[in-house]
């Protein structure tokens, strides 16, 4: 068995226990996201969604934004993009960096200074799309401050509600640490599509990350996206696409909406 194949066979388990919950009779959700605020998402990822009535979320890094992108940035969000939470400075721990990169990695920080950095992220989020409440993804799939799990911290916290992790490994449903399935650069449509149809076999849920699309780095191409997006939109009535937040409020209130 190829890796990718266990891999996509523990997504599919861990969300198990949301088969067949989802609105109007779809048969799975699928979430995409977008990490690290890049050009090539503004400029190729949002025209390719708008012009298939798609909605995504898009996980900001604060010290990333450039000022000129703010207005398309809140332009995405005023037409019901998500924008989330990346941190300010993407701090990492060095091992997950090549040994160029040594900037801003997570080990010096410790759990207050990084709970403060993702507070003031939420404020310039809310100073953009005007939200009170953000998503978060975890900066590499990581989250030490120093060599502290921060985690529970952060759940305690309420700073944010839904965190996006970057592996796709099985475990319970757990709305702070939510799996997510990554590609690599010279993955095509099908490999992205057989992703979305391995969900929909189980009814589970699927959460795609994706950086570049068509550009800037780990690429997937212009192409390949169109093509997931052309199938999404295709079966539009079995497949619910919505923004992380959205698919995560139905999910963990999903008693509530029967
Ligand atoms: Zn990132």
């Amino acid at each position: 068995m190829r890796i990718g194949s266990i891999l996509l066979a523990t997504i599919i388990m861990a969300a198990q226990a949301l088969a067949g919950t989802w609105p109007d009779g779809k048969r799975v959700a699928v979430v995409l996201t977008y990490d690290d605020a890049l050009p090539s998402q503004l400029d190729i990822a949002i025209p390719a969604l708008d012009a298939a009535g798609l909605k995504g979320t898009f996980f900001l890094i604060g010290s990333k934004l450039r000022p000129e992108d703010i207005a398309r940035w809140r332009a995405a969000a005023a037409e019901g993009h998500e924008l989330g939470n990346h941190t300010i400075r993407h701090a990492c721990p060095q091992a997950s960096y090549p040994p160029a990169r040594k900037i801003d990695t997570s080990e010096a920080y410790d759990v207050t200074t990084m709970l403060t950095e993702i507070r003031t992220m939420n404020t310039f989020l809310t100073a953009i799309d005007g939200k009170m409440q953000h998503s978060y993804a975890t900066p590499c799939g990581q989250h030490l401050a120093g060599d502290v799990d921060y985690l529970p911290a952060l759940r305690a916290s309420g700073l944010v509600r839904y965190t996006r992790a970057a592996d796709p490994s099985e475990r319970p449903l757990d709305p702070m640490d939510v799996p997510s399935r990554f590609f690599d650069a010279n993955a095509t449509g099908a490999d992205l599509i057989a992703a979305v149809r391995g969900a929909e076999r189980s009814g589970a849920m699927i959460v795609l990350g994706f950086h570049g699309v068509g550009g800037d780095y780990l690429t997937v191409s212009a192409e390949a996206h169109a093509q997931l997006l052309a199938y999404l939109k295709e079966h539009s009535d079995s497949i619910w696409v919505a923004p992380f937040s959205t698919v995560m409020d139905y999910a963990t209130h999903e008693p509530d909406n029967k």
